[in-house]
């Protein structure tokens, strides 16, 4: 069980046994009725204004506990604390369990007579529900300091004013103190809903360590009466905390780590982008060069063919004789071989027109001497 008190417990071979270590083999069984109750826990004492406003016992505190009950040193169970009636049943049995946070925790087994009709009858109907341990601590400690409440330095100054010599507050600045060491268990109680809230300074006990300050023997008289916390309904902050920021903290080394590896690919990569980026701008003005240059070479071209003197000297014929034909206008083909075609045909239309013998008009006749069409003038030009 987790929490308060739990329902009757099945005796068993095994849990006779442990009556008996403590009770005797005499006891008879069948006249007990057997509980189990969670005495303690490490959960934060919910205290205030008092010096276990957030303390926190020792799983060593609960290991001396449970260690008394297996060794048969039972320990009396009576009702709210008053010790001026006589017992109502005896603590038998307890080991440390964990709870669902894996925290240590002490449920302790305890056993009534059956003849205890009432009081089996308001644990049954859950009237009384918790448990409370009156026990005596070897130290109670500041967290921050370490002093010790209980120890030779403290009076009982420091347990009212709730502040250790060091001036550290408990309740302030996250200030609480710890409870470690069983130094005597001398009773647990039964108690109801809410009436044992965290724990109490038995107020006999309080009267009797302001008596025995002046001896130095102050906080040994404390008597604590604690119950377990219930386990929040949040989980414990602390412990939240610090294992989600475990966590956090592993996560963001890892992304950092990944982070710093994508860095490097990006910058590898960024690398060969700029690296072909100006492949490509080389390649590019490699294409405009031989761009510029073929536009270059196409605009050439006529030059070559206006240049070519065979092809000037026919042009130049060819124009001359339609001029003499009468044909300024005529349009010079741009070949060789057309040229001739047309000189020829040209050549025909003029010699037609030609009286043989003679000259028709001056005109024609001077146009021809002009154009000096002639074989040999044809090939001399060659
Ligand atoms: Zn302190």
């Amino acid at each position: 069980m987790d929490d308060g008190m739990g329902k009757r417990v099945q005796v068993t071979d095994v849990i006779a046994s442990r009556i008996k270590t403590t009770a005797g083999n005499d006891v008879n069984l069948d006249n007990l009725v057997v509980y189990e109750a969670l005495a303690l826990n490490t959960l934060p004492i919910r205290q205030k204004g008092s010096i276990f406003d957030g303390a926190v016992v020792s799983e060593r505190t609960m290991t001396e506990m449970a260690a008394m009950l297996q060794r048969g040193e039972g320990v009396p169970i009576q009702v709210m604390h008053d010790t001026k009636v006589l017992p109502v049943g005896k603590a038998f049995w307890a080991e440390i369990t964990r709870d669902r946070s894996n925290r240590p925790q002490l449920p302790v087994q305890f056993y009534i007579p059956n003849t205890e009709t009432d009081l089996i009858n308001k644990i049954e109907n859950a009237t009384v529900d918790e448990v409370s341990v009156g026990f005596q601590a070897k130290t109670i400690t500041c967290s921050k300091c370490g002093f010790d409440y209980l120890g030779p330095d403290a009076d009982f100054m420091n347990v009212l004013s709730l502040t250790c010599e060091n001036g550290h507050a408990i309740g302030k600045d996250s200030v609480h103190t710890h409870v470690d060491g069983l130094s005597a268990w001398h009773e647990m109680s039964l108690v109801g809903k809410g009436a044992a809230n965290g724990a109490k300074i038995l107020s006999q006990a309080a009267a009797q360590g302001a008596a025995l300050t002046a001896s130095g023997t102050t906080g040994k008289a404390l008597l604590l009466q604690l119950t377990a916390s219930k386990e929040p309904t949040m989980p414990d902050p602390v412990t939240v905390n610090l294992s989600e920021l475990t966590g956090f903290a592993s996560q963001l080394a890892t992304a950092q780590a990944d982070l710093a590896t994508a860095k490097k690919d990006l910058d590898a990569k960024g690398g060969e982008v700029a690296s072909l980026t100006a492949k490509i701008d080389g390649l590019n003005t490699q294409i405009t060069e031989l761009a510029a240059k073929l536009a270059e070479a196409e605009k050439v071209e006529p030059v070559k063919i206006d240049t070519d003197p065979t092809l000037s000297f026919l042009t130049d014929q060819f124009t001359k004789l339609h001029v003499a034909l009468g044909q300024k206008d005529a349009t010079a083909p741009k070949t060789a071989t057309e040229l001739i075609a047309g000189i020829t045909a040209a050549q025909g239309k003029l010699s037609s027109l030609i009286p043989v013998g003679g000259v028709a008009t001056g005109a024609v006749s001077d146009a021809a001497k002009g154009a000096g069409f002639t074989n040999a003038a044809f090939k001399s030009r060659n």
